[in-house]
């Protein structure tokens, strides 16, 4: 009989930690939740642990303990708050694989201590190997640990590696949709707000990466993450826009071959692939129509519009701790674009500042990082306040 994967899920009222949770749902066969854990999202968190009632909830704001731990009274589940439980309950000896879908910086400390309690990690806070890259899979190695991606191009360049671990990658090729403002100048992009830019064609997504998505910043990120993900150099690393999601990246050998994984975009079959992996697993997800599809397209990135894709592969050519500070005034700046408080073309303006102002070490340890991730924010958050929302007035 099938042993049955024991599963924390970080982020787990999350875009990604729902569709995680319809996965389960569908193999229940397959899977038992351990852990839940939401930011602030309460009322979510309390359904899903009534409805998978796991060991234990966490819920990261402090403040909202006593709402979870009130309508939970009475069920087997342990209710727990605050960062530092994160760290402690993906160390359950049980637990077989760690789902990491937080968002942003936040998920490197629990990540990295499920990486040292020698958990598998699904993969999907691309920022763990933005943030301290070498340090995540220094300690990967050393664990013994697997890291499966979650993100969608991750996954299709890993299940084009599959039977392919002897062989060398020339180059991968990420694709990108192009996000809801491709093809726009800049002079366009001074007019727009976060109403538009949440508006993405082709996923739905947590606000964060949506607005990444829409700056091409999400794209930069994971670049950022393949380098890592694949041992690979920058210049390895290709981006090539392409509007209809489909093709959802490429890998090209030593041989010139090149392999693609297609789909229609739907991020359940990434989370399924990482949860069930090395298997794959009967679904009934909507399947591919050639005839819906009968044109893909291809496009350049405009990385002179979209400034934050070259400054992402300015900040991992530079290394050390500069995808940190990149990282951390990304944070900065669409959490301020989000209230309106920085203009769409003003946000990759304070990233390249901020990495001109922060200290740049070449060898970080952790405690660099978590040091680094810091003052960078303090650093965009001054410049935040200090820049005035300039916007084109139409004639
Ligand atoms: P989301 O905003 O929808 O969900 C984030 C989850 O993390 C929520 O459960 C929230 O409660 C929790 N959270 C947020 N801040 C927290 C904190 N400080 N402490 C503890 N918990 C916190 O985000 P999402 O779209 O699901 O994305 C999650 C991660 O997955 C991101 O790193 C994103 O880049 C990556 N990703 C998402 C998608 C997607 O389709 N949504 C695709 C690829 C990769
Ligand atoms: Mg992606």
């Amino acid at each position: 009989m099938l042993k049955k994967k024991q599963i924390v899920l970080l982020g787990a009222t999350g875009s990604i930690g729902t569709q995680a949770l319809d996965v389960v749902r569908a193999h229940p066969e397959r899977f038992v939740v351990q852990v839940l854990t939401a930011g602030t999202n309460t009322d979510l968190l309390i359904r899903q642990a009534l409805e998978f009632r796991p060991r234990a909830v966490v819920i990261a704001d402090e403040s909202k303990y006593t709402t979870v731990k009130t309508a939970l009274t009475g069920t087997p589940t342990l209710v727990l708050a605050g960062a530092d439980a994160l760290e402690e309950v993906v160390q359950y000896k049980e637990v077989d694989l760690v789902l990491s879908a937080m968002v942003g910086a936040a998920g490197l400390r629990p990540t990295i201590a499920a990486i040292q309690a020698g958990k598998d990690i699904a993969l999907a806070n691309k920022e763990t190997l933005v943030v301290a890259g070498q340090l995540v899979m220094d300690l990967a190695r050393k664990h013994g640990v697997s890291l499966l991606p979650v993100d969608s191009e991750h996954s299709a360049i890993f299940q084009c590696m599959a039977g392919e671990q002897q062989n060398r990658i020339e180059k991968i090729y990420l694709t990108a949709s192009g996000g809801p403002f491709r093809g726009k100048s800049r002079e366009y992009l001074t007019t727009v707000g976060h109403e538009q830019a949440l508006r993405h064609p082709n996923w739905v997504m947590g606000a964060k990466i949506t607005i990444d998505s829409a700056t091409l910043m999400n794209k930069g990120l994971e670049v950022i993450e393949a380098k890592w993900l694949f041992g690979l150099q920058g210049r390895q690393i290709d981006v090539i826009v392409h509007p209809q999601s489909i093709i959802h990246s490429l890998v090209q050998f030593t041989d010139g071959s090149m392999k693609a994984q297609l789909g229609l975009p739907d991020m359940k079959l990434p989370i399924q692939y990482a949860l069930t992996y090395p298997d794959r697993v009967e679904n009934t997800l909507r399947r591919f129509n050639f005839m819906d599809f009968p044109e893909l397209t291809f496009e350049q990135a405009d990385t002179g519009t979209f400034r934050n894709l070259a400054l992402a592969y300015r900040a991992m050519d530079i290394g050390g701790n500069m995808p940190c500070i990149l990282n951390a005034a990304n944070e900065v700046v669409v959490a301020a674009f989000l209230k309106g408080k920085v203009g769409f073309l003003q946000m990759s303006d304070i990233i390249e500042e901020t990495m001109q102002l922060a200290e740049h070490l070449a060898v970080p340890l952790l405690e660099d990082y978590l040091e680094t991730d810091r003052k960078s924010r303090l650093i965009a958050e001054e410049l935040v306040t200090k820049t005035k929302k300039v916007y084109h007035i139409e004639k």
